[in-house]
C-alpha cells in the first residue's frame, strides 16, 4: 500500500474519460488500497483512479465522521441507474481543485450498480453526504469536475488562481 501524489487542475487527464474494468487483477486490487490510503491521508471522502492519474473506473469513498466505525466502499465500474427528483445542496471541495468549495444541487438520493472488490455485482441506494460524494467521484470518470458547474469566467479564475499557488514558493522570514 502507498500513499500517490494526487493530480490538481488544470492537468488535462482530469477531463479524460476512465476506461472500464474488465478484470479484477493484483493491480486493481493495489490500486483500490493506494486509493484508500491516498484519501484518508488527505482527510478526503472520496477518491476516483483518475485522481492519481490512472483512466480506470475504479473509486473510493468513506463518509463516516470520525466518531464513527469507518465505512470504506469500493466501486469498481460504478453506473448510476436512479436518481431522485429530489435534490440537496452540499459546498463540495475536490481534492483535485486545492482551497476551492462550490454550492452544488444534486439530485438528494442516488441508486448505482458497481462491481466490488471481490468481483461481485452490487446494488446500492444512497442518499444525503454518500450519495453527493458517489455522484461526484463518478463525474470524475466522465472527466466532469465541480468547477464545471461553473461558468466559464468563474472556471478561468479558480485556474488561475490555483496555477498561481502553485508557482508561488514556500515564504520565509529569516
Ligand atoms: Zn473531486
Amino acid at each position: 500500500m502507498s500513499i500517490k501524489e494526487i493530480i490538481t487542475v488544470p492537468d488535462e487527464i482530469l477531463k479524460k474519460i476512465s476506461e472500464p474494468i474488465e478484470k479484477i487483477g493484483n493491480n486493481e486490487k493495489k490500486l483500490i488500497d493506494d486509493l484508500f490510503d491516498t484519501m484518508y491521508n488527505s482527510n478526503g471522502i472520496g477518491l476516483a483512479a483518475v485522481q492519481v492519474g490512472i483512466l480506470k473506473r475504479i473509486l473510493v469513498v468513506d463518509v463516516s465522521t470520525e466518531n464513527e466505525k469507518s465505512q470504506p466502499i469500493a466501486l469498481i465500474n460504478p453506473v448510476i441507474i436512479n436518481l431522485s427528483n429530489d435534490t440537496s445542496v452540499y459546498e463540495e471541495g475536490c481534492l483535485s481543485i486545492p482551497e476551492t468549495f462550490i454550492e452544488i444541487e444534486r439530485p438528494k438520493i442516488c441508486e448505482v450498480e458497481y462491481i466490488d472488490k471481490k468481483g461481485l455485482k452490487k446494488n446500492l441506494k444512497c442518499d444525503g453526504l454518500l450519495s453527493t460524494c458517489i455522484q461526484h467521484e463518478i463525474n470524475h470518470l466522465d472527466g466532469k469536475l465541480i468547477i464545471d458547474h461553473l461558468s466559464k469566467l468563474k472556471k478561468d479564475f479558480i485556474i488561475k488562481k490555483i496555477s498561481k499557488i502553485k508557482r508561488n514558493p514556500d515564504r520565509i522570514v529569516v
